[in-house]
């Protein structure tokens, strides 16, 4: 019998981890770096331990703390939830030597898998279907003919793989040298381990993966399949069960294959085994993954079973508690995993503070979070801020409940994708089900969220006549002079865009505004019936809607008690239900403006570390010519120059990590 667990984790999938266990009457004990104090899962377990600063190798990657953590806290088994040391077969080991439990499968079975060339070898051995490729010799001239008799396009691969990293597309041979480089350099960076594959590349093809399950008594069996063809570099975004490309006949013949798998490893837990579906109904297995999956929610609410409660009682010894036949799948559920990224700027990963986090209650919906308001996004781990999970009798219910979700989800302060899930879930493909993993690429998702900055304008406008409203008459708080007469005047900006709004109070209390874009003005009539807390009640226009407003004080402003009245500098965020916008007072007298970058200089786009440098001072450079990579949150970016001309300083190495906007290179244009 388990009696304390230690998750090895950190965020959404430590506290989903620790929430299971609580409900079992099992002890938990968190462990946490320097960045993640503050993080919800901390205080969510029973007792948590600090296990040193935030890079993962001096605390999520370090065995010693962590058992160490284990042996001072009396904790007699471990949770290794996803990522980090879940796949690691010498952790397991460890483990298992300092006499706790492994709450996973057992190393033999994460070794063979975790090699995708000796994974593929098996899988064929056992009759399983696998995808042409090449998987020997790492000799260049080997690969580039294993190439040729594959035939392009082909996907190189990275053997210790995992989450997208180490891949990459090749169309034609003359890409090959240098995708071979970078791919080589992003998985001993990620992994340690350069060893590539070659396969080839399937156009338009579903990725469906099997959860299977098996136990200590010969057991193995599978709860059904999972799409997850919506990925952005190879990275799951949407995940659903049951596929809508699956029917009964073809579920059973790709459950059994991934039991087939399964088997072959000698499987102990949970595990999930990923094929990819081509178009012709044809599967290909791509790998197995022996851990819990990110995507696992799905499958338990189809299923109706809590899977971190079967992985605690498979480790206690115990027998699997249903058979095949006894797996039920009923009705739907789709996952979206909101990333802090920016889908408009290649995936850039975001950081910063957590203003809020609201991504909805209520029937059908799940929310597994790592972050909440008042906590901060930082650099050093991945950016998947919370998974937003929706379940109805069938798909057209849960997507509509998830869309609803989604379409309200507002955690400002952070830059996050959930501009992109909108977009995916309002797209008649998503609806009919009409997916492959092509789906961002050839949708051409996302285009910018608009700017909504006269809403903006006109809910910044209400709420500061709120608050002065509540401040008592008289009182004239110095952001809201009066300007002449009873009409009062703002200007909001959001990015390079302005609104000034003029507007004057009628005799009945409502507000009248004139909101001005350049030449352009329109006319509204609002009443505030309610402000509680973020909560703003107002008539616009004859709607009655409460929305939200998030208002944040400018930096420089001594902090008070909490905002009374909106000044020059306070940002707002507003979210209406169905739109969002962001906008900032503008000082009516403006400081000088600040300096204009200098042309020539090339700085850090994100705070990362540099992993490449590619020129040297006194090279001559083009327009567009990579000068430095930077790896931040899983990603590498390629830093260019902006025009031609001559390299003139270079401020890092590889390794240094760096912050944001910081001056990488300057060049001496032509
Ligand atoms: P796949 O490996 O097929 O992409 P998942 O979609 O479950 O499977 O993604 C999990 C992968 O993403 C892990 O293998 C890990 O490399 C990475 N990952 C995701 N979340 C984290 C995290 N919190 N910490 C570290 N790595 C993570
Ligand atoms: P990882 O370990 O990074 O999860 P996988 O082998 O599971 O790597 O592949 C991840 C994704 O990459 C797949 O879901 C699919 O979108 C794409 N992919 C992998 N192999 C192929 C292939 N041979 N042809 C086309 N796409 C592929
Ligand atoms: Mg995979």
């Amino acid at each position: 019998m388990i009696r304390t667990v230690l998750v090895a984790n950190r965020a959404e999938i430590a506290h989903r981890v620790i929430r299971t266990c609580r409900d079992l009457g099992i002890g938990t004990v968190a462990v946490y770096s320097d960045a993640d104090r503050e993080l919800p899962y901390v205080a969510a377990a029973d007792v948590a331990v600090h296990l040193g600063p935030a890079p993962a190798h001096s605390s999520y990657l370090d065995f010693e703390r962590i058992l160490g953590a284990a042996r001072r806290t009396g904790a007699d088994a471990i949770h290794p939830g996803y990522g980090f040391l879940s796949e690691n077969a010498a952790f397991a080991r460890a483990v298992a030597e300092a006499g706790l439990v492994w709450i996973g499968p057992p190393p033999e079975a994460i070794e063979a898998m975790g090699d995708k060339a000796r994974a593929r070898r098996l899988a064929e051995t056992h009759g399983v279907p696998i995808v042409d490729g090449y998987d020997s010799s790492q000799d260049p001239y080997n690969l580039e003919q294993a190439a040729e008799a594959i035939g392009f396009p082909v996907l190189v691969k990275a053997v210790a793989g995992g989450g997208g990293r180490g891949m990459r597309r090749v169309d034609d041979a003359t890409e090959l040298a240098d995708a071979l480089n970078s791919a080589r350099r992003e998985a001993e960076a990620a992994f340690g381990d350069g060893t590539l594959i070659l396969e080839r590349y399937i156009e338009r093809p579903r990725h469906i993966e099997v959860q299977v399950f098996g136990d200590t008594h010969g057991t193995v069996l599978h709860l059904g399949e999972r799409e997850c063809s919506i990925q952005r570099r190879h990275q799951k975004v949407v995940e659903e069960a049951p596929s809508p490309a699956v029917g009964p006949e073809l579920r059973s013949q790709l459950g059994a294959a991934a039991v087939k798998v399964a088997r072959a490893a000698g499987y102990v837990g949970a595990g999930t085994v990923e094929f990819l579906l081509a178009p012709d109904g044809s599967f290909f297995f791509l790998e197995m993954n022996t851990r819990l999956q990110v995507e696992h929610p799905v499958t338990e609410e189809v299923t109706g079973l809590d899977l971190v409660a079967l992985q605690i009682s498979v480790a206690e010894g115990r027998p699997l508690p249903l058979t095949q036949d006894e797996v039920r799948l009923e009705g739907s559920s789709i996952e979206v995993r909101v990333y802090a990224e920016d889908p408009l700027r290649d995936y850039l990963p975001g950081t910063g503070p957590v203003r809020r986090m609201e991504l909805g209650a209520g029937p059908g919906l799940r929310v597994d979070a790592g972050y909440a308001a008042g906590t901060a996004v930082g650099p050093h781990y991945d950016s998947l801020l919370a998974k937003v999970i929706a379940s109805g009798p069938d798909r057209a219910t849960a997507s509509r409940r998830l869309r609803r979700a989604i379409q309200r989800a507002w955690v400002p302060g952070v830059t996050t994708n959930l501009p992109l899930l909108r977009e995916i879930l309002a797209h008649p493909a998503w609806d009919a089900g009409d997916l492959d993993t092509g789906f961002l690429g050839r949708h051409g998702l996302p285009t910018p969220p608009p700017l909504n900055l006269d809403l903006g304008a006109i809910a910044a406008t209400c709420l500061g006549a709120a608050l002065r409203a509540r401040t008592g008459p008289g009182h004239t708080p110095p952001g809201w002079r009066l300007y002449g007469s009873a009409e009062q005047e703002d200007t909001w900006r959001c990015g390079a865009e302005e609104a000034r709004v003029v507007w004057t109070h009628q005799r009945d209390g409502a507000l009248a505004l004139a909101v001005h874009r350049g030449e352009e003005a329109t006319h509204h009539t609002a009443r505030v019936l309610d402000l509680d807390g973020d909560a703003l009640t107002l008539e616009l226009d004859g709607v009655r809607a409460t929305w939200r407003i998030a208002h944040l004080p400018a930096a420089d402003r001594p902090s008070g008690p909490g905002p009374d009245a909106v000044e020059d500098g306070d940002t707002l965020y507003v979210h209406t239900g169905q739109a969002e916008a962001f906008v900032q007072l503008a000082p009516r007298f403006p400081p000088p403006a600040a300096a204009e970058a200098e042309p020539g200089t090339c700085a850090a786009p994100t705070p990362g570390t540099v992993v490449g440098v590619h020129v040297a001072v006194g090279d001559r450079v083009e327009a567009g010519q990579r000068l430095v990579t930077l790896e931040a949150m899983k990603m590498e970016h390629a830093v260019t120059a902006s025009e031609p001309g001559v390299v003139t300083e270079l401020r890092v190495e590889p390794g240094e990590a760096v912050d944001e906007g910081m001056l990488l290179a300057r060049i001496e244009p032509e």
